[in-house]
Protein backbone atom coordinates (compact mmCIF):
# COMPACT_ATOMS: atom_id res chain seq x y z
CA UNK A 1 0.00 0.00 0.00
CA UNK A 2 1.23 3.45 -1.35
CA UNK A 3 -0.50 6.58 -1.57
CA UNK A 4 0.52 9.30 -2.87
CA UNK A 5 -0.93 13.19 -2.71
CA UNK A 6 -2.70 12.10 -6.05
CA UNK A 7 -4.67 9.08 -3.75
CA UNK A 8 -5.25 10.72 -1.07
CA UNK A 9 -7.19 13.53 -2.55
CA UNK A 10 -8.85 10.94 -4.53
CA UNK A 11 -9.80 9.72 -0.66
CA UNK A 12 -10.93 12.73 0.29
CA UNK A 13 -13.33 13.01 -2.92
CA UNK A 14 -14.87 9.68 -2.09
CA UNK A 15 -15.18 10.86 2.08
CA UNK A 16 -17.04 13.97 1.04
CA UNK A 17 -19.25 12.06 -0.53
CA UNK A 18 -19.90 9.67 1.91
CA UNK A 19 -20.82 12.49 4.55
CA UNK A 20 -23.10 13.80 1.75
CA UNK A 21 -24.93 10.72 1.22
CA UNK A 22 -25.54 10.63 5.08
CA UNK A 23 -26.39 13.90 5.52
CA UNK A 24 -29.86 14.36 6.89
CA UNK A 25 -28.59 11.46 9.82
CA UNK A 26 -25.54 13.71 10.49
CA UNK A 27 -28.14 16.71 10.79
CA UNK A 28 -30.27 14.95 13.06
CA UNK A 29 -27.62 13.40 15.29
CA UNK A 30 -26.03 17.45 15.77
CA UNK A 31 -29.72 18.51 16.14
CA UNK A 32 -30.65 16.47 19.29
CA UNK A 33 -27.18 16.26 20.66
CA UNK A 34 -25.48 19.68 19.60
CA UNK A 35 -26.64 22.77 17.25
CA UNK A 36 -27.56 20.76 14.21
CA UNK A 37 -24.78 22.52 12.14
CA UNK A 38 -22.83 19.38 11.91
CA UNK A 39 -23.06 18.25 8.52
CA UNK A 40 -23.16 21.95 7.21
CA UNK A 41 -20.47 22.32 8.64
CA UNK A 42 -18.44 19.33 7.34
CA UNK A 43 -19.94 19.80 3.94
CA UNK A 44 -18.48 23.43 3.90
CA UNK A 45 -14.75 21.83 4.65
CA UNK A 46 -15.23 18.71 2.11
CA UNK A 47 -16.37 20.25 -0.86
CA UNK A 48 -13.95 22.66 -0.68
CA UNK A 49 -11.44 19.77 -0.70
CA UNK A 50 -13.14 18.32 -3.68
CA UNK A 51 -13.18 21.43 -5.19
CA UNK A 52 -9.04 21.87 -4.91
CA UNK A 53 -8.60 17.91 -5.41
CA UNK A 54 -7.07 18.18 -8.37
CA UNK A 55 -4.58 21.15 -7.51
CA UNK A 56 -3.59 19.69 -3.95
CA UNK A 57 -3.14 16.19 -5.76
CA UNK A 58 0.17 17.74 -7.46
CA UNK A 59 1.81 19.30 -4.46
CA UNK A 60 4.45 17.38 -1.92
CA UNK A 61 2.76 15.04 0.57
CA UNK A 62 3.54 17.35 3.72
CA UNK A 63 1.94 20.78 1.21
CA UNK A 64 -0.98 18.74 0.19
CA UNK A 65 -2.24 18.08 4.23
CA UNK A 66 -1.10 21.58 5.15
CA UNK A 67 -3.07 22.68 2.17
CA UNK A 68 -6.03 20.32 3.89
CA UNK A 69 -5.86 21.67 7.11
CA UNK A 70 -5.73 25.31 6.07
CA UNK A 71 -8.99 24.68 3.88
CA UNK A 72 -10.92 23.30 6.89
CA UNK A 73 -10.04 25.52 9.40
CA UNK A 74 -11.11 28.27 6.79
CA UNK A 75 -13.70 26.92 5.51
CA UNK A 76 -15.52 25.29 8.77
CA UNK A 77 -16.74 27.60 11.52
CA UNK A 78 -17.65 25.23 14.05
CA UNK A 79 -15.07 23.27 16.06
CA UNK A 80 -14.70 20.35 13.82
CA UNK A 81 -12.76 23.06 11.40
CA UNK A 82 -10.20 23.63 14.33
CA UNK A 83 -9.93 19.42 15.07
CA UNK A 84 -9.49 18.65 11.94
CA UNK A 85 -7.22 21.64 10.65
CA UNK A 86 -4.86 20.74 13.79
CA UNK A 87 -5.08 17.44 13.20
CA UNK A 88 -3.62 18.11 9.29
CA UNK A 89 -1.21 20.55 9.89
CA UNK A 90 0.15 18.23 12.55
CA UNK A 91 -0.02 15.31 9.86
CA UNK A 92 2.10 17.66 7.82
CA UNK A 93 5.47 18.15 10.13
CA UNK A 94 5.31 13.81 10.11
CA UNK A 95 4.91 14.16 6.10
CA UNK A 96 7.84 16.58 5.69
CA UNK A 97 10.28 14.83 2.82
CA UNK A 98 7.73 11.92 2.94
CA UNK A 99 7.03 10.81 -1.02
CA UNK A 100 4.75 7.84 -0.42
CA UNK A 101 2.63 7.09 2.65
CA UNK A 102 3.08 2.93 3.37
CA UNK A 103 0.94 1.13 6.15
CA UNK A 104 3.21 2.24 9.15
CA UNK A 105 3.37 5.80 8.08
CA UNK A 106 -0.27 6.01 7.64
CA UNK A 107 -0.71 4.82 11.40
CA UNK A 108 1.99 7.60 12.23
CA UNK A 109 -0.22 10.32 10.63
CA UNK A 110 -3.60 8.95 12.37
CA UNK A 111 -1.76 8.71 15.60
CA UNK A 112 -0.63 12.13 14.89
CA UNK A 113 -4.04 13.23 13.94
CA UNK A 114 -5.37 12.20 17.33
CA UNK A 115 -2.55 13.43 19.52
CA UNK A 116 -3.57 16.96 17.66
CA UNK A 117 -7.20 16.31 18.28
CA UNK A 118 -6.60 15.58 21.89
CA UNK A 119 -4.77 18.37 22.46
CA UNK A 120 -6.41 21.34 20.58
CA UNK A 121 -10.11 19.96 22.28
CA UNK A 122 -8.64 19.49 25.32
CA UNK A 123 -10.31 16.06 25.34
CA UNK A 124 -9.62 12.51 25.70
CA UNK A 125 -10.85 9.27 25.00
CA UNK A 126 -14.60 8.83 26.72
CA UNK A 127 -15.65 11.92 26.62
CA UNK A 128 -18.62 11.16 23.62
CA UNK A 129 -16.41 13.08 21.00
CA UNK A 130 -14.82 12.55 17.35
CA UNK A 131 -11.92 11.05 19.18
CA UNK A 132 -13.86 7.65 20.25
CA UNK A 133 -14.05 7.17 16.57
CA UNK A 134 -10.53 7.53 16.34
CA UNK A 135 -8.74 6.39 19.01
CA UNK A 136 -9.78 3.31 18.96
CA UNK A 137 -8.96 2.63 15.05
CA UNK A 138 -5.73 3.84 15.63
CA UNK A 139 -5.23 1.47 18.70
CA UNK A 140 -6.52 -1.71 16.43
CA UNK A 141 -3.84 -0.35 13.75
CA UNK A 142 -0.94 -0.46 15.96
CA UNK A 143 -1.93 -3.72 17.35
CA UNK A 144 -3.14 -5.47 13.90
CA UNK A 145 0.84 -3.90 12.27
CA UNK A 146 2.69 -5.68 15.50
CA UNK A 147 1.56 -8.63 15.04
CA UNK A 148 1.69 -8.78 11.43
CA UNK A 149 -2.00 -9.55 10.73
CA UNK A 150 -2.59 -9.35 6.51
CA UNK A 151 -3.02 -6.13 5.12
CA UNK A 152 -7.10 -7.20 4.03
CA UNK A 153 -7.52 -8.03 7.51
CA UNK A 154 -6.13 -5.01 8.98
CA UNK A 155 -7.91 -2.66 7.40
CA UNK A 156 -11.05 -4.44 7.60
CA UNK A 157 -9.88 -4.63 11.81
CA UNK A 158 -9.28 -0.73 11.99
CA UNK A 159 -12.93 -0.04 9.98
CA UNK A 160 -14.59 -1.72 12.51
CA UNK A 161 -12.86 -0.56 15.33
CA UNK A 162 -14.35 3.09 14.30
CA UNK A 163 -17.75 2.23 13.45
CA UNK A 164 -18.03 0.76 16.79
CA UNK A 165 -15.97 3.45 18.39
CA UNK A 166 -18.71 5.73 16.86
CA UNK A 167 -21.79 3.94 17.90
CA UNK A 168 -19.77 3.28 21.41
CA UNK A 169 -20.91 7.03 22.10
CA UNK A 170 -24.44 6.58 22.45
CA UNK A 171 -24.34 4.94 25.63
CA UNK A 172 -21.45 8.10 26.69
CA UNK A 173 -22.19 11.18 28.91
CA UNK A 174 -20.77 14.07 26.76
CA UNK A 175 -17.38 15.79 29.01
CA UNK A 176 -16.70 18.07 26.14
CA UNK A 177 -18.51 19.98 23.24
CA UNK A 178 -22.34 20.89 22.84
CA UNK A 179 -23.53 17.89 24.11
CA UNK A 180 -22.27 18.48 27.42
CA UNK A 181 -24.78 21.42 28.26
CA UNK A 182 -27.95 19.11 26.94
CA UNK A 183 -29.84 18.16 29.94
CA UNK A 184 -28.63 14.46 29.44
CA UNK A 185 -25.66 15.00 28.34
CA UNK A 186 -26.26 13.38 25.17
CA UNK A 187 -27.45 10.01 26.60
CA UNK A 188 -28.66 7.57 24.06
CA UNK A 189 -27.35 9.50 20.68
CA UNK A 190 -24.42 8.55 18.67
CA UNK A 191 -21.95 11.65 19.06
CA UNK A 192 -22.25 13.31 15.38
CA UNK A 193 -18.70 14.15 15.14
CA UNK A 194 -17.51 10.17 16.27
CA UNK A 195 -19.85 9.39 13.34
CA UNK A 196 -18.26 11.35 10.53
CA UNK A 197 -15.03 10.56 11.73
CA UNK A 198 -15.80 7.16 11.36
CA UNK A 199 -17.21 7.45 7.96
CA UNK A 200 -13.76 9.25 7.07
CA UNK A 201 -11.75 6.33 8.67
CA UNK A 202 -14.46 3.33 6.61
CA UNK A 203 -13.58 5.33 3.58
CA UNK A 204 -10.13 5.34 3.50
CA UNK A 205 -9.74 1.64 4.80
CA UNK A 206 -11.83 0.37 2.01
CA UNK A 207 -9.99 2.84 -0.85
CA UNK A 208 -6.53 1.62 0.28
CA UNK A 209 -7.78 -1.95 0.61
CA UNK A 210 -8.07 -2.06 -3.34
CA UNK A 211 -5.03 -0.04 -4.04
P1 LIG B 1 -19.82 22.89 16.97
O1 LIG B 1 -19.76 21.98 18.16
O2 LIG B 1 -18.98 24.10 17.13
O3 LIG B 1 -21.22 23.16 16.53
P2 LIG B 1 -19.58 20.87 14.92
O4 LIG B 1 -21.03 20.68 15.05
O5 LIG B 1 -19.04 21.02 13.54
O6 LIG B 1 -19.07 22.10 15.79
O7 LIG B 1 -18.80 19.63 15.53
C1 LIG B 1 -19.28 18.97 16.67
C2 LIG B 1 -18.39 17.76 16.93
O8 LIG B 1 -17.08 18.16 17.27
C3 LIG B 1 -18.89 16.95 18.11
O9 LIG B 1 -19.87 16.03 17.70
C4 LIG B 1 -17.62 16.29 18.63
O10 LIG B 1 -17.39 15.05 17.98
C5 LIG B 1 -16.53 17.25 18.21
N1 LIG B 1 -16.01 18.02 19.33
C6 LIG B 1 -16.58 19.08 19.92
N2 LIG B 1 -15.81 19.55 20.91
C7 LIG B 1 -14.70 18.75 20.96
C8 LIG B 1 -13.51 18.70 21.76
N3 LIG B 1 -13.28 19.60 22.71
N4 LIG B 1 -12.62 17.73 21.49
C9 LIG B 1 -12.83 16.83 20.52
N5 LIG B 1 -13.92 16.82 19.72
C10 LIG B 1 -14.85 17.76 19.95
MG1 LIG C 1 -22.61 21.73 15.84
Amino acid sequence: MNLTSKEYMEYLVLAAKKIDDNGNYITSLDAITGDGDHYTNMQLGFSKLTENADEFALLSLSECFRKIGMTLMSAIGGSSGALYGSAYISASKVLMDKETIDTPLLLEILSTMLDAIKKRGDADVGMKTMIDALAPAVDVFRDGLTAGIDSSSLFEAVKQAADNGAQSTKDMEAVKGRAYYQANKGVGHIDPGAMTMAYQIETLMDYISEL
